[in-house]
């Protein structure tokens, strides 16, 4: 483990960057993921046995560092642990990945932990506790501005507090992938400046409903009629990410804005948790390439694809050299 988030008894470490640079900075959550597996859901007040109890490493921001590290992205993560043991299994494969956690701070209190449980009939409950993640709030965010600012690309997500993503996105100076899952309320300016914005269409509505001010309707709207209501709603490029059919690019063109395809690719799909993290993880190793948005999108649906196909979220990435679904 990396000395700086080396867990221990004594004071809150301070932020720290120094020796973080990376041309892939992921400003976000890290977990420890709890997961059972039981009959049914208990009733409130009642107690049942489960199986499982598999503790493994978590968090958006994690998942996508991870994912593009193991694809030989050279990336640093900026976020924070606990003191707890959950902080080791939290960190487990970002460690071994390759990414640079020295601006990985060490909270006093808990690292963030999601407790899920599945029933038989695949019915999941998720109980998130935040834990350090709620540190990660303007001022620390602030800390780390140095390899903010000197990021290719930035990498944010919505679990950390609203402050600490706008934060980050304001200090970055190079492109910023915006994944608000799960999506809170940010500064419109914040999502219109997201290059891209990827969503999912359940993300994709939230949004337009915040930039449209009001709930209307989506019912019936299709993907793409999604896609280019929320380019008329002030979004610069769009990744709509569509399980297994694959994502929709939208970019702007010298007279208009322009969709593309970035079909899915056709796999034995085992466990899809955490799809859209490889996704995102690949996306911004390529974008770090400058490569197009659409070869970025083509070369992510490959890798999420390849994840899908094995279980657990951070566990299932593939890493660099190994074949991956699809040509190329
Ligand atoms: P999650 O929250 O489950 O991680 P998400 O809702 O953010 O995912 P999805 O649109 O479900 O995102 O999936 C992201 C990407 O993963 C898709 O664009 C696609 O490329 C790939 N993917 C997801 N499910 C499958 C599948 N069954 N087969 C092949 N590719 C898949």
């Amino acid at each position: 483990m990396n000395d700086s988030v080396r867990p221990a008894a004594g004071p809150t470490d301070l932020p720290s960057e120094s020796g973080a640079s990376a041309p892939i900075v992921v400003v976000g959550s890290i977990n420890a993921d709890l997961s059972t597996r039981v009959s049914r859901h208990p009733r409130p007040g009642e107690t049942l046995h489960g199986t499982g109890g598999q503790v493994r490493p978590g968090g958006k921001g994690a998942n996508q560092a991870a994912a593009a590290a193991l694809m030989g992205g050279r990336v640093a993560m900026v976020g924070a642990v606990g003191t707890d043991a959950m902080a080791s299994d939290a960190l487990s494969v970002l460690e071994g990945s390759g990414a640079d956690l020295t601006a990985v701070r060490r909270v006093d209190g808990p690292t963030g932990l999601a407790v899920v449980t599945v029933s038989e009939d695949g019915e999941n409950t998720i109980v998130v506790v935040p834990g350090a993640n709620g540190a990660m709030d303007a001022d620390a965010v602030g800390a780390c501005s140095e390899v903010i600012a000197s990021a290719r690309v930035v990498v944010l997500q919505g679990e950390i507090p609203r402050e600490g993503i706008e934060a980050a996105a304001r200090l970055a100076t190079g492109r910023v992938i915006l994944n608000p899952a799960p999506v809170l309320e940010l500064d419109a300016e914040v999502l219109c400046s997201a290059d891209p914005l990827v969503v999912n269409e359940h993300e994709a509505a939230l949004v337009l409903a915040q930039l449209t001010a009001g709930p209307g309707s989506v019912d019936g709207l299709s993907p793409a009629d999604l896609a280019r209501a929320l380019h008329e709603a002030g979004i610069r490029t769009l990744v709509l990410t569509l399980g297994a059919a694959g994502a929709l690019v939208g970019t702007p063109t010298a007279d208009g804005w322009d969709l593309q395809e970035a079909p899915g690719l056709s796999v034995d799909a085992v466990d899809t948790t955490g799809a859209g993290d490889a996704f995102v993880g690949a996306l911004a190793v390529r974008l770090s390439e400058d490569a197009a948005l659409v070869d970025a999108a083509r070369f992510a649906t490959r890798v999420a694809a390849a994840s899908v196909t094995r279980d657990g979220a951070q566990s299932s990435y593939p890493r660099e050299g190994e074949g991956l679904p699809g040509n190329g």
